[in-house]
């Protein structure tokens, strides 16, 4: 089913959480260790991160540095099906980015899962690597996420990029895009990062998920600026419960977030990482009720790999 159908079906709110593929090298082993604790609870759908090609240098012994781009997380598409067909009951929602992608390789990947049988996908910009501070696109690729949406849309409409194509089959993906609460760093001013927000859903997405925030009332600010803006979609918050003692200032600097002053409060009384991770489940059960109260349509949670504090998060709260 598509993650809107799950929503306009639903008079509930929803459970749903993101994976990042393993590590190259790594087993798929770990991805069914994360889901399989979390079934109990029917998720409506999983998502599944896709990570850009990122350039490492490798110092020799001579002193001379090698260039090397590595992806330290590939399978996305594999990863997608695997879960497809192990857990039926689930649905996948694979991301798609701009980073990478030369417009032809984005119409490959959305082939291979028509051919899956997925018909979700996250369409996102994608952050530029570590080793550099702005994005750029590929030659023949997009620069913003609304692009790969209109991608998308046409192939919706059976419109591939060789348009002397005759007799295409048309695709039939529910696409949702990203959406910031406490704005995206790039962006100038919430009012400026709202306008392109409003473009991605005329460009054909149909649900925004939100980054992480750790305050309720920046999703409930954004929800009534995002209506104000004309925007109309389900807006899903996404929760991302704090694990360590460093997260309180790691999680600021990479995503351009705020922690609030209570849970700062609560944090420093934490003498250990388990503390933390406690205090994390806590902070994200009062969040979750709250946002179910609210009427939120999904409750979307990033596991960054770890399940044992969602399993506890959603064992109270659904
Ligand atoms: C739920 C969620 C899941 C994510 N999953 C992944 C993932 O799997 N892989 C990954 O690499 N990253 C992921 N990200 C991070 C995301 O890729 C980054 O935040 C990225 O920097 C922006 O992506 P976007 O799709 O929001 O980009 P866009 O919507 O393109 O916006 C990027 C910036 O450009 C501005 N902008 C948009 N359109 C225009 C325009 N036409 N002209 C000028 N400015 C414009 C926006 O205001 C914003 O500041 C995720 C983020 C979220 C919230």
């Amino acid at each position: 089913m598509k993650v809107i159908e799950h929503i306009n079906n639903s008079k509930k709110t929803l459970f749903s959480f993101e994976l990042l593929p393993p590590l190259k090298g790594h087993n798929i082993g770990g991805i069914y260790r994360t889901i399989d604790p979390l079934l109990e609870f029917n998720p409506s759908f999983i998502n599944i991160t896709y990570h850009q090609e990122e350039v490492v240098y490798k110092k020799h012994k001579s002193g001379l540095l090698e260039k090397r781009t590595i992806r330290k997380r590939p399978g996305t598409v594999a990863i997608s099906a695997a879960i497809k067909y192990k857990y039926p009951s689930v649905d996948v929602v694979p991301h798609l980015i701009c980073g990478g992608f030369a417009k032809e390789d984005t119409e490959y990947a959305l082939i291979d899962f028509h051919f899956l049988g997925i018909n979700n996908i996250l369409a996102l910009r994608g952050d530029p690597p570590k080793s550099m501070r702005v994005f750029i696109p590929e030659e023949e690729g997009h620069s913003h996420a609304s692009e790969l949406v209109s991608q998308i849309t046409r192939m919706n409409q059976g419109k591939y990029l060789d348009e002397e194509m005759e007799n295409t089959t048309a695709t039939d993906f529910c696409v949702g895009v990203a959406g910031y609460p406490e704005k995206h760093l790039e962006s100038p001013n919430i009012t400026s990062d709202l306008k392109y927000l409003k473009e991605k859903i005329d460009a054909g997405a149909e649900y925004i998920i939100t980054q992480m925030f750790f305050d309720n009332e920046k999703y409930f600010s954004f929800v009534r600026n995002c209506r104000e803006t004309g925007i109309t979609v389900p807006i899903i918050p996404g929760l991302k419960p704090i694990t360590t003692l460093r997260d309180m200032n790691i999680l600021p600097q990479v995503f351009n977030i705020d922690i609030p002053e209570d849970l700062v409060k609560e944090l420093n009384k934490c003498k250990t990482d388990e503390d933390a991770f406690r205090t994390g489940i806590e902070w994200s059960i009062n969040q979750s009720r709250e946002l179910i109260r609210f009427g939120a349509p999904v409750v979307h949670y990033f596991t960054i790999g770890v399940s044992e504090n969602i399993r506890q998060i959603a064992s109270a709260v659904f």
